[in-house]
């Protein structure tokens, strides 16, 4: 049920100014009204319709960020979608909003590093606290919900690790007992996965990653239901929280061919999980590769397709030699961010895994984290075939 992104954005800017097959981009902090009558016609407008064009000052929007807005929100099939100047600008917004002194909310536990920072550490001073479950357990989950359970934060696959979910339990569960649901979709983007659709309140998407896809912009979306605008209108009012129309514009204009990249991300990063999963050396490997496996059924389930990011474990006593494996690469870059068509590898230490309870790694275990990029899946093979030989 994939959609050409060409044909499908093309119909939402149909009309779009002088007929440029990209919309302008328009700057502006101040809007000049031709009076004020209008100004109050405006204001009252948007509380009327909140998924109108509310142009009445730069903080709301411009026409370019309208315009992602709306092909995100059909992309999404959700009822709005709000945009942040990054993506971990949408994980704040969604848990800000819905959380209160007192709450309880319950995290995956192979959360992205600075999602954990946020909800275990910082939401301490309001009283809040975080409950981490183990993503490979769905009864874990279950038993660790009480009356003060206020959110699910779902992250799928995991970060690092990813661990795939079964999102039908978790809604289910969640609806049962009233508990808002949110989930980290920036590894599949809309084009593989509809959180919305499905059941999720919230979905956030890094928009640095695929949908800009030459890691040159950073930006983050948050899709949402009608049953949680409110709360999510008032927070982000007194938020901040705005993309620049330069980022919009280079957004909009990466997803055009998302579709295309995504699709060829996955179809490299599987000839690359094939090849890792026969070397001695490397004891997982962190993808949907492997039929009949757990997390490959979970995947199929949801998933129309795959991204170019997994994770590897590697067995060894020498950690300077895995680490020398990942210095060795050529063609990878090294450096925090993916999403872009270039391939990257890391060496996740304990600080960027994050203290986690259901990842038990061994003295002699590592995890490298690769993003398979666009290059020739030949070239990508050969770098890493003459790398592992470093490991000892
Ligand atoms: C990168 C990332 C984010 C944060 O996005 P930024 O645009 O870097 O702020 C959030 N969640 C996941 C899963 C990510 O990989």
């Amino acid at each position: 049920m994939k959609i050409n992104l060409r044909t499908f954005i093309k119909h939402t800017s149909k009309d779009f100014h002088n007929r440029s097959v990209n919309p302008p981009v328009v700057r502006t902090s101040t809007i000049i009204f031709k009076n004020l009558q209008e100004i109050e016609k405006t204001q009252k407008k948007y509380l009327k319709d909140p998924r109108s064009r509310n142009f009445s000052y730069g903080r709301q929007g411009t026409p370019t960020t309208y315009e992602l807005q709306q092909t995100l929100t059909k992309m999404e099939e959700c009822y709005k979608v709000y945009l942040t100047s990054t993506g971990f600008g949408a994980v704040f917004l969604a848990v800000l909003s819905v959380v209160n002194p007192n709450d309880e909310i319950l995290v995956t536990d192979s959360v992205y590093s600075p999602t954990r920072l946020l909800t275990h550490e910082y939401l301490k001073k309001f009283n809040i606290k975080s409950i981490f479950y183990d993503p490979k357990n769905f009864n874990d989950l279950k038993k660790k919900v009480t009356n003060k359970t206020k959110l699910i934060f779902v992250e799928n696959p995991g970060s690092n690790t990813f661990e795939f979910q079964d999102l039908n339990k978790v809604i289910s569960l969640a609806k049962k007992h009233k508990i808002y649901t949110a989930i980290d979709n920036t590894w599949g983007t809309p084009y593989l996965l509809k959180p919305i659709k499905l059941g999720f309140d919230m979905s956030i998407v890094s928009a640095t990653k695929y949908y800009s896809g030459h890691s040159d912009v950073m930006g983050g979306s948050l899709a949402i239901n009608k049953k949680v605008f409110k709360l999510i209108e008032a927070t982000n009012n007194v938020a901040g929280l705005r993309l620049s129309p330069d980022d919009a514009y280079f957004i909009l204009r990466g997803i055009r061919t998302l579709d295309v990249r995504i699709d060829k991300h996955h179809e490299n990063a599987l000839k690359i999980a094939k090849f890792l999963s026969k070397q001695k050396k490397v004891t997982s490997v962190y993808y949907p590769y492997k039929k009949n496996s757990q997390n490959y059924k979970l995947w199929k389930k949801y998933y129309s397709g795959a991204s170019g990011l997994m994770g590897l474990k590697i067995k060894s006593k020498n950690k300077n030699s895995v680490k020398s494996f990942v210095n060795s690469l050529k063609l990878f870059g090294y450096g925090f961010s993916w999403g872009g068509f270039e391939s990257l590898a890391l060496y996740q230490n304990q600080k960027q895994l994050g203290k986690r309870s259901f990842t038990n790694l061994k003295n002699d275990e590592h995890i490298i984290r690769l993003h398979i990029g666009l290059e020739d899946p030949k070239d990508i093979i050969d770098d890493l075939k003459q790398a592992l030989k470093k490991i000892k």
